[in-house]
């Protein structure tokens, strides 16, 4: 990842703090491990900066080993110290209890003690939760245009109910009663399909759209209305045909339960239904075919009873995935009841099958997310129209806003940057992203919001062009990131970070840079590179990168300066530059 200091630096930004209504990207509180009882957690901080605080503590303190958590009956137990009843921590860390999948995330975190367990609250910055959520709820080859409109269901999804939980003091759970989540690395499509639909949810009629999404439909789409009756969408109004998720599997599933057993489970539901079962129906259903009402029957009695009420009676007593659907037929023979089903889940909004073979038939996530939310649109805000690619020479612009001017000066820019360091045959262009909000650009980035710009690999991200107005023109930022994508395409694993910022530096300013003072050690530049404590202490690495750059390109030469940054700088060079580093 490559730091880059900019010229004004921006401490507040006027003009970009207007409210967006509603927002398109913030923090979420989720709860962790909310299906199961954790009761003893190993706690390792990831990185420098992670920190700990327990009840009683006025700040946090800096953490570097790993830490044993167990619950006892009267607070949390920590190895090798005490008992507390909270304990708060801040930055990256990994969770592992037994039996459940480890947890690798940054944020901030709870985990207090309560009767059953340790609870465990992670706040986490949404773009992150999206892509845990599609790490969590997608196929590992899933393709790009389903994981994008997966994507962005899944960031409409969690905006809408980003307080769904909040009467239990967060906001959302991390298993399917909301999004699973898989909080770890994730693939790099999964990166890409989030940071290509940044902020992008789904709107109807002005507002976020209420969305769903279920595994596999089985060939019909199920109206929203027939599951929940108060939900009023029209865009989940109809239950359409779904000739995609057919061509990857029938989805067909069986379940046999002998009659005995069902009464068992309705006892113990407390229901009153005749005892014991002699038969079941299905005496309604919905549009789409969907079982809506049962009917029991025994001993010449008949009771009513709803499907769904069935189905999580049974999945809860036989374990999930029993039944894995409301669309089935059941009949009754030799004291068993079997069910014939289709589908998997409740069959409403996107089915995640159907999206994926569209994907793989080359649909786009537009076309994917119109067919399965017809009339909905997808916008960052109720007003924009989301992302739009535009070609630039040699280079692609993501912008919401594509009438804003940026392609002239990106073309200028590129054009220019090449001349300085001509990229080898083959390679790609850069690809821009201009963020819309401050907020997706700390998101998407993970740098302060005071830059004003930040390339990674092949990307380079903006600020808004409301934030960038007053700090010189888009030519003069583009030209030193694009010469970041070159330095990034030429650099080996063993170039310092110095080194890459100090060429960058000398090819776009070289009177700046020679011009800079140089009072840090090479690796006090590194460090300040990669971690800057403020503005001033990025600034301040940045020149001194210029200045032992343009030092060594002096003594050396340009084309010995590329050979450092593709095979690392010798331990001789290093020493040139050793007493010329002291202040
Ligand atoms: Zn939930
Ligand atoms: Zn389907």
């Amino acid at each position: 990842m490559i730091y880059r200091w900019m010229f004004v630096l921006l401490m507040a930004i006027p003009g970009a703090a207007a409210p967006l209504a509603p927002e398109s990207a913030r923090l979420l509180t989720v709860e962790l491990f909310s299906t199961r009882s954790v009761r003893a957690l190993t706690v390792t901080p990831l990185g420098s900066g992670s920190t700990r605080r327990v009840d009683g503590q006025p700040a946090l303190q800096p953490m570097t080993a790993p830490l044993q958590v167990e619950w006892a009956h009267d607070g949390l137990w920590l190895s090798p110290e005490t008992t507390v009843k909270q304990l708060a921590l801040s930055g990256g860390f990994r969770l592992q209890a037994s039996g459940a999948q480890e947890i690798l995330a940054a944020g901030k975190w709870t985990i207090a003690w309560r009767q059953d367990g340790l609870r465990v609250l992670l706040t986490l910055p949404s773009e992150d939760y999206v892509a845990a959520a599609l790490n969590g709820e997608t196929a590992p080859d899933e393709p790009l245009a389903s994981l994008k409109a997966m994507a962005i269901s899944m960031r409409t999804f969690a905006l809408v109910n980003a307080n769904r939980h909040g009467a239990e003091g967060f906001g959302l759970c991390d298993s399917t009663h909301c999004q699973a989540l898989r909080l770890g690395r994730a693939r790099p499509e999964v990166e890409r399909a989030v940071r290509e639909t940044a902020g992008e949810t789904l709107w109807f009629g002005g507002q976020r759209a209420q969305v769903y999404y279920t595994q596999q439909c089985g060939g019909m789409s199920e109206s929203a209305r027939s599951v929940w009756p108060a939900e009023r969408a029209n865009y989940l109004a109809e239950h359409r045909a779904d000739p995609y998720c057919l061509r990857r599997s029938s989805a067909e599933w069986h379940a046999r339960i002998a009659l005995d057993q069902l009464s068992g489970i309705f006892r113990a539901q407390g229901w009153q239904i005749p005892f014991p079962a002699e038969s079941i129906r299905v005496t309604r259903r919905s549009a789409g075919g969907r079982a809506v009402l049962l009917e029991v029957t025994g001993r010449g009695a008949t009771a009513k009873l709803s499907a769904s009420s069935f189905r999580f009676a049974v999945d809860r007593a036989l374990g999930w995935n029993q039944m894995r659907s409301d669309w089935y037929t059941v009949s009754v023979s030799g004291g068993v009841l079997e069910i014939a089903g289709r589908g998997y889940g409740h069959g409403v909004g996107l089915c995640q099958a159907g999206a994926y073979e569209m994907a793989v038939e080359g649909h786009s996530e537009a076309e994917i997310l119109s067919f399965y939310f017809p009339g909905s649109v997808t916008g960052i805000t109720a007003a924009d129209h989301g992302w739009q690619k535009v070609a630039g020479i040699g280079w692609t612009l993501l912008t919401t806003d594509p009438r804003a001017g940026l392609l002239v000066d990106g073309n200028a820019a590129w054009v220019k940057a090449q001349s300085l360091l001509p990229s080898p045959a083959g390679s790609t262009g850069p690809m821009v992203q201009e963020l819309p909000n401050t907020e997706l650009f700390r998101q998407t980035t993970n740098e302060p919001g005071w830059l004003l710009a930040s390339t990674r690999g092949n990307a380079v991200f903006l600020q808004p062009a409301a934030v960038r107005q007053n700090n010189g023109g888009a030519e003069t930022l583009l030209l030193h990131e694009f010469l970041h994508v070159l330095v990034e395409q030429e650099a080996g694993e063993k170039a310092p970070l110095w080194l890459r910022e100090g060429l960058v530096e000398i090819l776009a300013s070289p009177a700046e840079a020679t011009r800079a003072t140089m009072d840090l050690t090479a690796s006090e530049v590194d460090a300040a590179l990669a971690h800057p404590a403020s503005a001033a202490a990025s600034r301040r690495a940045h020149l001194a990168a210029a200045r032992m750059t343009a030092v060594l390109c002096a003594h050396y030469g340009m084309p010995a300066m590329r050979g450092f940054l593709r095979n690392g700088v010798p331990s001789g060079v290093a020493e040139t530059l050793g007493p010329v580093a002291q202040p």
